[in-house]
């Protein structure tokens, strides 16, 4: 609490940094939230870092709107979808859709708090949004979580996941192996139609 205190008024933003980090993980912060919003807006990356860390698992209108305003003005090197998890709107996902769909590269954090939304939200339109971070992320072993968030969206495509049987990350391949697996005992019917199939052409020719 008397460490809480200290933070509005300590001018040494490193020094406040640190402050703030006492309020990750184990402690969270006791007081009205205010000063922390402050320090996400800093332009000292590490205050602002902590401060977003700091902030993850309160639920208020005020942490929404300035994840919001950061991903409109910083996009997604912004660390403003950390912020979004515990404060997510179904309206967001047009926001993250178009800027997952404009980026070059999708960062391993992005990935990550992607993998989070999807865990705990439906998206409304998810393949669009899932496809593009499992194409352009930067982290193979995010992209194995991205290929279960799939899954559970019901947008694993087969294409994709013969993708996966080759990928570079041991468990995506033996997720996908599994999958394909379990796909082809469910599909016998369609395998003895289509040698029949082939049969009477034999016949025929
Ligand atoms: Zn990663």
């Amino acid at each position: 609490m008397e460490l809480a205190k200290l933070i509005p008024n300590e001018k040494d933003e490193t020094v406040k940094a640190l402050l703030v980090y006492a309020f990750i993980c184990r402690t969270k912060f006791p007081l009205e939230i205010t000063p922390l919003l402050e320090c996400v807006q800093s332009d000292n990356a590490l205050l602002s870092e902590v401060a977003v860390m700091s902030l993850e698992d309160f639920k208020d209108k005020r942490i929404h709107d300035l994840a919001i305003k950061m991903l409109m003005e910083k996009g997604l090197k912004s660390l403003a979808l950390a912020l979004l998890h515990s404060n997510y709107e179904k309206r967001d996902e047009e926001i993250i859709a178009r800027l997952i769909a404009q980026a070059a590269q999708i960062p391993h954090h992005v990935q990550l708090d992607i993998v989070a939304i999807s865990h705990d939200y439906r998206f409304v339109n998810a393949y669009p949004i899932l496809f593009k971070v499992y194409q352009k992320g930067d982290c193979s072993f995010c992209r194995w979580s991205i290929v279960r968030a799939m899954k559970r969206h019901g947008v694993l495509s087969d294409e994709i996941l013969e993708e996966c049987r080759y990928d570079f990350y041991d468990d995506t391949q033996e997720f996908a192996e599994k999958l394909v697996a379990k796909r082809d005992k469910r599909k016998p019917c369609r395998a003895r139609t289509l040698g029949r199939v082939d049969t009477n052409l034999t016949w025929r020719a």
